[in-house]
């Protein structure tokens, strides 16, 4: 490959020839391995005419140039300006000396040596070039599916230690041939020192197996095979870049029913993979923005609303992939292989979900995954590159032009979160659901891949090998450890048992929230938290999730919350909110009992009695201040949803049918009292509002739209008060619930409209994979003034 010539720049180096020669030695921080920097370094340099050496530390990159002034400035402004793609330059710090006399540019081994870790980047899809080559019949690499070069390919599934070098990762068992050799050791190559290079001689190989193990297909004719099984119906377990897939023609409701029977998944909705951006627009609508986040090297699912009916022409997707959803989990190819399987001749759209059961964590051995999956799968399409840390698909929505995320895995990780101050080496091991730990360290900290609901073993069982992983990777012994305040969390007791022979720290759920929130958008005054959530520990020991919070990480307060109100049965409601709403209206609206609900009528006999008699004798009743519970009754109340299968499932559908509400249509309000100081926002006289508007044959979208209008309007009306009374004017929105983007734009507005700033969720989510990161904020604010039998940073 050639590289235009740098024309300005040799004339900088022209005008310059009289100066006289200097020497720099620059060391440069940030994603500069595995990403084609140092072949950029020895290319810009070499077209300038400058001599000396670039090579990777343990920190980045250090490069020592000498020659005229005018062409090391070049260099320098190069290498801030327009780096390689995948790099990312945090700091480039110059230190001026006399030139050594060296006669040329050469790229030196690596070094060595303690300090700060190198950042290693995130895996990336396939580049342009590398899939113009596969489809090259002239190309040695041609049909080739492990095609990469320095521009794209796996990183972090594959990187075992820094510095980022092949015998570092688990390439480091095929043994290069001759010609990838030589383009490895070429710095003018796109190749060199690409770490997971191969080609068919001499890298890893595609075999199609049956669930029994036996080998069905080789290499070309695997993937042939496989294609032709997913055209009839069949389910092919797919290993990608990070873990196994289950795959199946998205188009055919017999087989994505046949999917969700064997894995088993209900209802959760099932991503899917693309074969191009046509492909995806004949589906779904398509922003531009959402185009090009779609085509990015991070390759994330993205949600997008579908079109309904799909274009003409296109084979309409099956109903059973997101079943009673608006919006569809769509992804495009991102590894070689997933674009040769998605080929003409090939469905053009697959279900392409996690390769899991439905408690463990993603497959990602090919061992693990004839177990797992085999039963599952009728045939399992591998390979012989070995994934060292497996990492499941991200998940983001384009809100308002920018990426919220809701799951920040592949593509992401491991690029870290900039801290405002330096910490501690800290872990924090995040709560239960769909969780995420951080190990952070001066002032990088490290958010984890997703892990999981670590509600089992197996899920405990990679948080625990991950941390290792990590913490052997950054070199660090844990002087905090950060847990969530709920002693009977499986990642408390990870945290009790790795955090001997340092301060363990019990962080409660909401402020981690809060602080994740001001770290994410780098807020470090005070403000008000505005924390929506599903189920967090509080400190009184009941179920917290609808709290409003003031100060920071070092010192919060509980300023307001939601009227707590009796759940029954405990952890059982959660997967029933028809129990839930049975609950709250009796203990909010005695009266809706007289009134002809279709509720009554849905419930099953006797159950109606039980729950009120539970709520009478506050028997097996915890108390709950959660809006992800008032949102399950609400949900249920208006007929959206009875049972759940995964966490937010109901409130997820109560938002899409608000979607089709018209605004201000009804007037459901809370009401508000002030309690041992406390704003309490009392749920009462909506829950009775919309009781009286189901029994008014109102349309239940516009309620439900109302009942939005009504949650974002009476925190907005307590932030405003908060503010009336000295208190801070910007307000953080965190916690599960905003993932409901109805509500986002509604409580925006509501405080926009009292005057108040808020701070919107984005880069880290705003769910529980962002906690892990506010622990270690708060637990490095609070550890050195712990005081025994408290909880670390609380007023109460
Ligand atoms: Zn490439
Ligand atoms: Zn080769
Ligand atoms: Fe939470």
């Amino acid at each position: 490959m050639t590289h235009p010539p740098l024309a300005p720049r040799m004339n900088d180096q022209n005008s310059s020839r009289d100066e006289p020669a200097m020497g720099l030695l620059l060391r440069v921080k940030g994603i500069v391995q595995g990403v084609g920097f140092r072949p950029f370094v020895h290319r810009t340099a070499s077209d300038l005419g400058l001599r000396g050496w670039v090579r990777n530390t343990f920190e980045g990159s250090e490069i020592w140039v000498e020659g005229p002034a005018g062409a090391v400035r070049a260099l320098v402004r190069a290498l801030q300006e327009r780096p390689p793609p995948m790099a990312r330059i945090d700091a480039v710090e110059a230190t001026e000396t006399n030139p050594k006399g060296l006669s040329d540019f050469r790229i030196d081994p690596s070094v060595h040596e303690e300090g700060e870790a190198a950042l290693v980047s995130p895996d990336m899809s396939v580049c342009a070039d590398c899939l113009r080559e596969m489809r090259d019949p002239t190309d040695r690499r041609y049909r080739y599916p492990f095609i990469n070069c320095t521009n794209c390919g796996p990183r972090f599934a594959i990187v075992q230690q820094v510095p980022y070098d092949r015998a570092a990762t688990t390439m480091s068992r095929f043994n290069l041939c001759d010609d990838c050799s030589r383009e490895y050791r070429d710095p003018r190559d796109r190749r060199y020192h690409a770490q997971p290079n191969a080609c068919a001689r001499c890298g890893p190989t595609v075999r199609l197996l049956a669930p029994s193990g036996h080998t069905l297909a080789d290499a070309e004719a695997a993937i042939a095979r496989a294609r032709e099984m997913l055209n009839d119906g069949g389910i092919v377990a797919v290993k990608g870049l990070g873990g196994f897939h289950l795959a199946c023609d998205a188009t055919r409701a017999d087989v994505v029913r046949r999917l969700r029977e064997r894995k088993p998944r209900p209802h959760r909705p099932l991503a899917v993979m693309c074969r191009d951006m046509d492909a995806v627009r004949a589906h779904c609508q398509v922003s531009e923005r959402e185009a090009s986040e779609l085509a990015s090297p991070r390759r994330p699912i993205l949600l997008l609303p579908r079109r309904v009916p799909s274009q003409p022409g296109a084979t309409p997707l099956a109903a059973e992939v997101a079943p009673g959803h608006e919006d569809l989990g769509v992804m495009l190819p991102y590894t070689p292989l997933h674009e040769m399987l998605l080929e003409q001749g090939a469905p053009g759209c697959l279900v392409m979900t996690s390769g899991n059961r439905t408690a463990g964590p993603i497959e990602s051995t090919n061992e693990g995954a004839l177990r797992m999956l085999g039963r599952i799968a009728d045939a399992l399409l591998v390979h012989d590159r070995d994934i060292w840390n497996r990492c499941d698909d991200s998940v983001a929505v384009v809100r308002c032009g920018t990426l919220m995320l809701m799951r920040r895995s592949r593509g992401f990780v491991p690029l870290p979160v900039v801290l405002p101050a330096a910490t501690k080496p800290t872990l924090a091991v995040g709560a239960m659901y769909a969780n995420v730990f951080a190990v952070a360290q001066g002032t990088h900290a490290f958010l984890s891949q997703h892990i999981g609901d670590v509600d089992n073993v197996q899920t405990a069982e990679f948080q625990r090998e991950s941390i290792e992983k990590l913490r052997a990777w950054l070199g660090v012994r844990f002087e905090v450890v950060a847990h969530d305040l709920h002693p009977d969390l499986l990642t408390t007791h990870l945290a009790m048992e790795l955090g001997r022979g340092a301060k363990t720290v019990a962080v409660q759920h909401h402020h981690a929230h809060f602080a994740a929130a001001l770290t994410s958008c780098g807020y470090s005054g005070e403000a008000q938290g505005l924390v929506l959530d599903g189920t967090g520990y509080g400190l009184d020991g009941t179920i917290w999730g609808g709290e409003l919070l003031v100060g920071g990480p070092r010192r919060v307060r509980r300023a307001g919350h939601l009227q707590a109100l009796a759940l029954p049965g405990g952890e059982a409601a959660i997967r029933r909110p028809l129990r839930i709403a049975v609950a709250y209206l009796h203990a909010a609206v005695p009266e809706a009992q007289a009134m002809p609900l279709d509720l009554w009528h849905r419930a099953v006999p006797g159950e109606i009695e039980v729950i009120r008699r539970m709520v009478d004798r506050r028997f097996n009743t915890p108390m709950t201040t959660s809006v992800g519970r008032l949102f399950d009754a609400v949900a249920s109340l208006l007929g959206v949803r009875d049972e759940v299968t995964y966490e937010g499932q109901a409130a997820i559908e109560l938002e899409q049918l608000a979607r089709g509400g018209h605004p201000h249509a009804t007037d459901v309000r809370f009401g508000m009292i002030e309690r041992d100081g406390k704003l309490v926002i009392d749920p009462a006289p909506v829950l009775r509002g919309l009781a009286k508007g189901l029994v008014a044959r109102k349309s239940a979208a516009d309620l439900a739209m109302g009942f939005h209008e009504a949650l974002a309007d009476a925190f907005a009306h307590a932030s405003g008060m908060v503010r009336d009374r000295g208190g801070p004017r910007v307000v953080a929105l965190c916690g599960g619930v905003f993932q409901n983007r109805i509500l986002i734009e509604q409580t925006v507005a509501a405080l926009a409209g009292r005057g108040l700033t808020a701070l919107e969720p984005g880069s880290i989510p705003v769910n529980d994979g962002g906690l892990a990161l506010g622990q270690v904020v708060v637990a490095n604010a609070v550890v050195d003034d712990l005081a025994p039998n408290t909880v670390a940073g609380w007023e109460t």
